[in-house]
């Protein structure tokens, strides 16, 4: 199995290669084609633990990585990582909670995040590269600091993080800022999620070479997140809440549509899924996209409570697209469109089939701070803004419709005024104060990460237009070392 850009205008390439490489050459994604998406026999893996689960999904997916080796990075990856041997435990507050947020900076994106500097670095020995590999990521908040914790002191390969200067949180940007280790970088944008986003696809155009991509545009990110899909079903069986064999919702919390997109591959490798739930804040261009087919950005960018969804572009979509259509030019002229012109419009015939796998629901900000009082008041469960989203969106899809996992992306002391205020407890301070007021009032622990957050040193401090971004990556590059 070759993976091959979801715009085909480029070499078809080996699965370690498009790690090493990230975005394909003409600007599409690297995906396996839809009639190759390898199938697994469910039953055969229910009694696994998590790393030898993972191992066999990750070998299907990427050929270069035998199960043996696959293993062994897995095992590399977790280890003493997470505060959960469980990796992804499911949790039964009535709602079946699948909880991400285990991982070195409590949210989801650690599980991808810790696993994929291994397999880069083994993908970039696998295709003789030579050391020395730059990864540039935007970031909406979580994507930044757990790419930063997964590569730091990884030899050979770099980190160079863009963040909006104005769109992230404060307890996000305290521990991107204070990031310790001789090979990260941290700088602002002046700007908002999309234009940092933007900013790092065109320099990927413009200097190619010995870059690479930790956003989930790289299938490295995706691949890892398939696993839980997997370790949720089996967990719901044992918990009695399905039988084995029966239909499995997950809502999810969505905003690059990654996550999601993990979602629909487990499906397709064979795993019992019913409906995926697409869930939103108000920036809810996929809920309108899922719902009629017209995908348009032209519209305002809210700030949420939901930081992490804020987004326009959902760069996953494009391989959900060429997946359920098998059609590359469609989808290069589609991601003109969108670049072009703002929107797109999907025929027919694909919005009938993209409908038949995802429903999707949005909620606003005081949705979100409802759905948190209404899971604390009902089962004292503390979820964060993000999984409210999800919560919400379970809801509004309805009980009648089967069971639902809703996926907890992040620990709610990630987004402390939000939570506390939605519990009724007085929010004074700053966030810090917060995380602190909410482990007084709650009593749920806070994860050990956070502690001490606020005293650490300030280590970064660059912050650009978008415009320099370019000029800016080439001169960190040109540095010898940044130790
Ligand atoms: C990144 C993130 C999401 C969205 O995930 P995508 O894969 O980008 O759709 C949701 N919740 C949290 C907490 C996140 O960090």
């Amino acid at each position: 199995m070759l993976y091959t850009s979801t715009r085909g205008a480029s070499p078809k390439v080996s699965s370690a290669r498009a790690i090493v490489d990230g975005l394909a050459p003409d600007g599409g994604l690297y995906t396996m084609s839809p009639n190759e998406i390898p199938k697994l026999d469910w039953r055969e893996l229910q009694n696994l633990d998590y790393p030898s689960l993972a191992a066999k999904v990750l070998s299907a997916l990427l050929p270069d990585f035998p199960e043996a080796e696959a293993k062994a990075l897995v095992e590399a990856a977790y280890r003493g990582k997470f505060s959960d041997p469980r990796i992804a435990p499911l949790h039964d507050a009535g709602d079946l909670f699948l909880e991400l947020f285990h991982g070195p900076t409590s949210a989801f994106k650690d599980v991808a995040l810790c696993l994929l500097p291994h397999l880069m670095k083994r993908s970039a020995e696998k295709c003789g590269d030579a050391d020395d590999i730059l990864i540039l990521t935007a970031t909406s908040g979580d994507t930044g600091k757990a790419a930063l914790e997964g590569f730091r002191d990884v030899d050979g390969i770099r980190i160079l993080v863009f963040y909006p200067r104005d769109g992230v949180s404060p307890v996000q940007k305290a521990q991107m800022v204070t990031q310790a280790g001789g090979n990260v970088k941290v700088c602002a944008v002046e700007g908002n999620f999309d234009d940092a986003q933007s900013g790092v696809k065109a320099i990927f155009s413009a200097m190619p070479a010995g870059l690479s991509s930790a956003n989930s545009i790289n299938i490295g990110r995706l691949v890892p997140q398939v696993v839980y899909y997997f370790s949720a079903y089996f967990d719901a069986v044992r918990l009695g809440r399905i039988e084995a064999g029966q239909p499995l919702n997950f809502s999810v919390p969505t905003g690059n549509f990654g996550d999601i997109l993990a979602g629909y591959l487990a499906a397709e490798m064979g795993l019992p899924v019913g409906k995926l739930i697409c869930a939103s804040n108000a920036n809810n261009v996929l809920t309108d996209f899922i719902r009629t087919g017209v995908y348009d950005r032209r519209r305002p960018f809210h700030k949420t409570l939901s930081p992490s969804m804020d987004i326009l572009i959902s760069s996953n979509l494009e391989r959900l697209l060429y997946l359920m259509s098998g059609d590359s030019a469609l989808v290069a002229s589609l991601m003109a469109q969108l670049k072009n012109e703002g929107h797109y419009q999907v025929p027919a015939d694909l919005l009938e089939k993209i409908q038949s796998r995802f429903v999707a629901y949005c909620c606003d900000d005081a949705g979100t701070e409802t759905a948190i009082a209404k899971v604390w008041k009902d089962s004292g469960y503390l979820i964060d803004t993000h999984t409210a989203c999800g919560w919400s969106a379970a809801r509004a899809f309805g009980a009648e419709n089967g069971p639902v996992v809703i996926l907890s992306t992040a620990s709610p002391y990630k987004f402390p005024a939000a939570v506390l205020s939605a519990v009724g407890l007085p929010c004074d301070g700053d966030e810090f104060d917060m995380m602190e007021a909410l482990e007084t009032g709650t009593k749920v622990p806070m994860p050990e990460n956070l502690r001490g957050l606020r005293s650490r040193p300030v280590l970064h401090r660059d912050c650009v237009a978008p415009a320099d971004m370019l000029e800016y990556v080439k001169a960190k590059k040109a540095e010898p070392s940044w130790a």
